[in-house]
């Protein structure tokens, strides 16, 4: 909002003219009369949203018909349970890459269906990297990965060739640049960090992996149920739709994931380059995979902290104490974030080196 840089990790930053557009479908939808939050999700103008917002996400990331959109509630962590219910063959294993805190729950839900095969953990380095030169098994039902490690402030910037299909959550980077979406079966992401107003998830499936597992299923977890639903099985969160769907307008208009990928670049680079230059600041995570979307970062000098504290928050910047697994500093620049944002950071990181350095 007007006058604030807003670096929270989740629900996190979107753009003004995003939150203005959501603003009158508060008041008045598509000239109606009534509010967003009073019409059926049944009506046509509703319908309508939904139907948009499936597609635009299939043409920002280039997918063809073979994979489904779903938007759905509970949040990323309901997907924690309902991939394995979907899609881990009874009796089965699926292999899981543990890079923190979400793909720890995740693992552990999976766990409730089947058996789990951690393939790699970077857990004894307090997750500062993620895992390489992982060797997927062949026998598993399903490979899970998580693209961006929003705690940690790691991410995956390659993703390996897998003989069994990949499951991603990409909740905390999600539309933030390009990449070959076809190599995923399954992507799940809630809307909340990059894409939306919180209540909606949105998940992607190729629908040849889905009704092999056998297992008989509540309705509400099962996807087969909400693809054939149209993603309107039951009420869908109708307001979170509606950000989303006007996000991915705004993404479109300007240029897709190619034009969202440059100014993210830009802005990590702004970000690190400071964080490496600044005597009185070190990183958390390895050079190579550190995250564009969270970067995560300690005072040297620790007796500082009341002072920056106090510098960043006269200066308009929200959101950026650490989380409390990792301490220090997060700032997460999703995509409304803009460079000017990272600069007012970087100006108040440098003023602090030159009265203490
Ligand atoms: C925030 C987050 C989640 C959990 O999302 P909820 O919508 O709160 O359930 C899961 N995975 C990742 C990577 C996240 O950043």
């Amino acid at each position: 909002m007007k006058g604030k840089h807003n670096f929270s990790a989740g629900p996190g930053i979107l753009p003004a003219e995003v939150i203005k557009e959501a603003a009158a479908g508060v008041l008045n939808i598509n000239n109606t009369g009534l509010s967003i939050l009073e019409v059926s999700h049944r009506d046509k103008d509703f319908m309508a949203i939904m139907e948009e917002a499936r597609s635009l996400v299939k043409e920002l990331m280039g997918l063809g018909n073979d994979y489904k959109v779903l938007f759905l509630g509970g949040g990323a962590s309901l997907q924690f349970a309902m991939v394995p219910s979907n899609l881990l063959a009874t009796g089965g294993t699926a292999a899981y890459l543990d890079t923190g805190v979400w793909a720890h729950k995740a693992i552990k839900e999976a766990k409730m269906v089947g058996n789990v095969n951690i393939i790699a953990s970077s857990e004894n380095e307090k997750y500062n990297h993620i895992p390489k030169n992982i060797t997927i098994p062949t026998d598993a039902s399903y490979l899970h990965i998580t693209s961006n490690n929003t705690i940690y402030g790691t991410q995956m910037h390659h993703f390996p060739d897998s003989p069994i299909p990949v499951v991603c959550d990409m909740s905390s980077d999600i539309f933030s640049r390009r990449m070959d979406f076809s190599k995923f079966d399954l992507i799940y992401a809630g809307a909340q960090k990059n894409m939306g107003a919180a209540g909606a998830t949105m998940v992607i499936v190729k629908e040849s992996i889905l009704g092999k597992t056998g297992r008989k299923m509540f309705s509400m977890l099962d996807y087969q149920v909400h693809i054939k639903g149209e993603s309107m099985y039951n009420t869908p969160p109708v307001f979170s739709v509606y950000v989303c769907m006007l996000t991915m307008q705004w993404l479109k208009k300007n240029g897709g994931l190619a034009w969202i990928e440059g100014i993210n670049r830009k802005k990590a680079e702004l970000m690190y380059s400071e964080i490496d230059r600044n005597s009185l600041f070190t990183g958390t995570v390895v050079k190579e995979d550190r995250s564009w979307m969270n970067a995560t970062f300690l005072l040297t000098k620790a007796e500082l902290e009341e002072t920056f504290n106090k510098m960043w928050k006269e200066a308009g910047i929200v959101g950026i104490k650490g989380h409390r697994d990792v301490g220090g500093y997060r700032a997460s620049m999703y995509n409304a974030l803009t460079i000017e944002d990272v600069q007012a950071l970087v100006d108040v990181m440098k003023e602090l080196e030159k009265k203490n350095g």
